[in-house]
């Protein structure tokens, strides 16, 4: 089987940069020539950051896949996020501008917060925690919550942050897989208006203690965020406000080789089972710091950055712990849900405090389309001067909507295609360089070898679609699947083994300037009377029907074409005040064929309230096929609604 992927959707539109935002920016286009030494850029970029022991060897590529990056260098990684900033006279510059879901909200200095982190490290010791221990951290968005991911990083541990959305079963498979020594966590966090608890999920975790690898757990660290009742285990159970506040904040950052692991995170799961990503230490703080710094053109003194992401995923590690604090940056948390206490809260937050740099998924802004453009309306924004986008392809429609509506037109948007497993951004514009196409997430970032290639590892060339590929090594790479080297190398590796080719896993295809475009992940591509359809192209076709504001796409068997095109469309909340829905089934599968071509034309299309979509808000399509093909809804225990399934199957019958 061909892994080419038909090329239907075609977008001409184009943004240069404005000469203004060039004459500032961070990025030039000479970062391109200055990394045709790979090694000697990413060495360059790596003396950004400060080295107890500087490192003289820079790649070691010797045994793939196993690399090590600035193997004989020694650093802390929370010792540059903090110290040396205060050191350098930064102390009074507020790192985290927090703003609770109620309303309460603290503004931490990097003095403030380096102060924090050196008593938790004082406690975690006094704890038992030493280098290579790992902690569990199960928080809501806190400053807490950044403060014990440093923490542990300072004392050479391991830390595995888990989503505190996720259930004690997700808690306790995460705990066990990883043999955590302390969990730290809060009694509970602000969602949906209301104090959700957290606590009793870690004692459900930890229940049956002495029957499994769950008895690794000596201790629970418990914030009081909420305030509820908790259970409490003597012995087990401590209060942070008992112990941190009363810690020494005498605490000196001990070097660590570079390759020391930092964490472990198990991936959002949209394709199966989640996989434990260990990522080490100099050469991720390293890539970390760069793509910040350059994608996002952070300018630490004058920006208020923010990203919306939750720590319990990859891109909140990188990019609201590690990236902007290594550089010194400001930056809003914020605790809760984009609606509470009403729809515009978002916004009211990036008119309140300035914000400047904006990052955050296509799965919140097509939920802001479906509500329509009077909620941001109300709001100055004015303050916004680049918009970032990152967790699935970005619809061209959606990306135009975004800089329209929230973007006024003015601000630059990167759309950054990496994965937890990449650790940082590897594709994306370069803000102030690169002519941005809606859609597109465009070219590699200096440094970054990368390929869309068939199933043979041949390249495509421009104008053809395949297999996306990393075609040599990065500083910010997985370094393993915890616990699993055989997984490691059959998922990433196998496929491509005699070109030494990352296998990624998402379809991409190159256009005529050799920008690449994302299609979606290889296991959801289509097979329709021997084409190979994107599930994105079509759904993208979709989304810029006037009514549709998301949606999914899948290929069902069919006897006929082999698979048949199957799509579920949620619809904008201000088309269906103004018409009626009868009729739209057609329309929209006669849209789809004009855009792009009878071959692509919805055996079914099914109007549904909601999608299925994991906790980070991708949208699972392999339990739309199980729905599509009449099937037995398959594994959800990664979905962020578990009812949603019911209701849509409910959606779909009705319809036949
Ligand atoms: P699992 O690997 O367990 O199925 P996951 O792939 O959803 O979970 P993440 O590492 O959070 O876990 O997501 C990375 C994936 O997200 C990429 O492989 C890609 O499919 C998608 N993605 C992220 N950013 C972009 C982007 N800008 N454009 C297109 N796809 C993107
Ligand atoms: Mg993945």
């Amino acid at each position: 089987m061909s892994s080419q992927i038909d090329h239907l959707l075609n977008e001409t539109r184009r943004f240069a940069p404005s000469a203004d935002f060039a004459a500032a920016a961070n990025a030039h286009a000479d970062l391109y020539d200055a990394a045709a030494d790979r090694e000697a850029f990413w060495a360059e970029q790596a003396r950004n950051l400060h080295w107890h022991t500087p490192f003289t060897r820079t790649l070691d590529w010797s045994n793939p896949p196993f690399a090590t990056w600035f193997e004989d260098g020694e650093l802390n990684v929370a010792y540059n996020c903090l110290d040396r900033h205060v050191e350098a006279g930064l102390g009074d510059r507020v790192a985290l501008l927090w703003e609770g879901e109620p309303g309460d909200e603290r503004r931490v200095t990097y003095a403030e917060l380096t102060d924090e982190v050196k008593r938790l490290a004082n406690v975690l010791t006094e704890l038992g925690i030493d280098a290579g221990d790992r902690v569990a951290i199960y928080l809501p968005m806190i400053p807490e919550a950044v403060a014990a991911m440093l923490a542990v990083a300072r004392i050479g541990a391991i830390h595995s942050v888990v989503f505190g959305g996720f259930s004690a079963d997700s808690l306790r498979s995460r705990i066990d897989d990883a043999g955590a020594k302390l969990v730290i966590t809060s009694d509970g966090g602000y969602r949906k208006g209301k104090a959700s608890p957290l606590k009793p999920a870690v004692d459900q975790a930890l229940g049956d203690r002495g029957h499994g690898p769950q008895e690794t757990v000596e201790h629970v660290l418990v914030v009081k965020r909420t305030g509820t009742e908790v259970n409490w285990e003597d012995g087990r159970d401590l209060w942070w406000h008992d112990l941190v506040p009363a810690a020494s904040a005498d605490h000196v950052a001990q070097p660590f080789p570079a390759e020391n692991p930092l964490f472990i995170l198990y991936t959002s799961g949209t394709t199966g089972k989640p996989k434990g990503i260990l990522h080490t230490s100099g050469g991720y703080l390293t890539q970390a710091a760069f793509t910040n710094k350059v994608v996002h053109d952070l300018h630490p003194e004058t920006d208020v950055y923010w990203c919306t992401a939750d720590i319990g995923w990859i891109t909140g590690h990188t990019y609201v712990t590690y990236g902007p604090l290594a550089n010194g940056a400001t930056q809003v948390i914020y605790e809760g849900t984009p609606d509470t206490p009403h729809p515009g809260r978002w916004w009211e937050i990036v008119a309140k405090y300035g914000v400047t740099i904006l990052y955050t998924a296509p799965t919140a802004i097509r939920s802001f389309m479906k509500l329509g453009r009077s909620i941001p309306e109300q709001h100055d924004l004015s303050s916004l001067r680049l918009l970032g986008s990152v967790g699935e392809p970005i619809n061209p429609e959606a990306w135009m909507w975004y800089r329209h509506v929230i973007g006024g037109d003015r601000t630059p948007i990167v759309d950054t295609w990496w994965q937890t497993e990449t650790g940082a951004i590897m594709v994306s514009a370069l803000p102030g360089v690169t002519e941005t196409k809606p859609g597109s997430a465009q070219v590699p970032l200096p440094g970054i070898g990368l390929d869309v290639v068939d199933d043979q590892g041949q390249e495509v060339g421009n104008g053809n679609g395949g297999l996306l590929v990393l075609t040599e090594p990065w500083p910010s790479m997985l370094r393993g699947i915890w616990g699993d080297p055989d997984r490691f190398k059959e998922t990433y590796w196998d496929k491509f083994a005699d070109k030494g080719y990352y296998f990624a896993g998402d379809g991409a295809r190159l256009d005529e300037d050799g920008d690449v475009w994302f299609l979606g992940r290889v296991d959801d591509v289509m097979n329709v009377s021997g084409h190979r359809l994107s599930t994105t192209e079509i759904e993208s076709a979709l989304v810029g029907n006037e009514a549709v504001a998301e949606a999914a796409v899948v290929g069902a068997s069919d006897e006929t074409t082999g698979q048949a095109v199957v799509a579920f469309c949620v619809i904008k909340e201000s088309y269906m005040k103004a018409n009626s829905l009868d009729g739209l089934v057609d329309t929209l599968r006669a849209w789809v064929g004009d855009q792009i071509g009878p071959i692509a034309r919805p055996r079914d299309v099914y109007i549904v309230t909601e999608l299925p979509k994991t906790r980070s808000g991708k949208i699972m399509r392999r339990l739309l096929r199980d729905v599509a093909e009449g099937r037995e809804v398959g594994d959800t225990t990664t979905l962020a609604d578990t009812m949603v399934m019911s209701t849509i199957k409910g959606q779909v019958t009705k319809k036949d």
